[in-house]
């Protein structure tokens, strides 16, 4: 499980994460930011493989990648 970090105000919404993530699950938002952008977002993170294609393609280094802890086994 990742989580996906998209900080909504650096974004320039020059769609590269979205054309290089190969699961498809960002799209650009309708929605502005304060500059005028329309910010990329995670349309499912569930489905993300922490690839980091998003990572390295952002030129303004907006997007961040963290690694889950999951729970493997429970005997509650
Ligand atoms: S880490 Fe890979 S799969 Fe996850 S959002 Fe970024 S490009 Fe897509
Ligand atoms: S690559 Fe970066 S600047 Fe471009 S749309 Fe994605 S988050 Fe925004």
């Amino acid at each position: 499980m990742f989580r996906v970090v998209i900080d909504e105000q650096c974004c320039k919404s020059c769609g590269l994460c979205v054309e290089f993530c190969p699961q498809s699950i960002i799209e650009l938002s309708s929605d502005m930011n304060r500059a005028g952008y329309h910010p990329a977002v995670v349309i499912s993170e569930q489905d993300c493989i922490g690839c980091q294609a998003c990572v390295l393609m952002c030129p303004d280094v907006c997007i961040e990648i963290y690694r889950l802890k999951e729970k493997v086994a429970t005997n509650a």
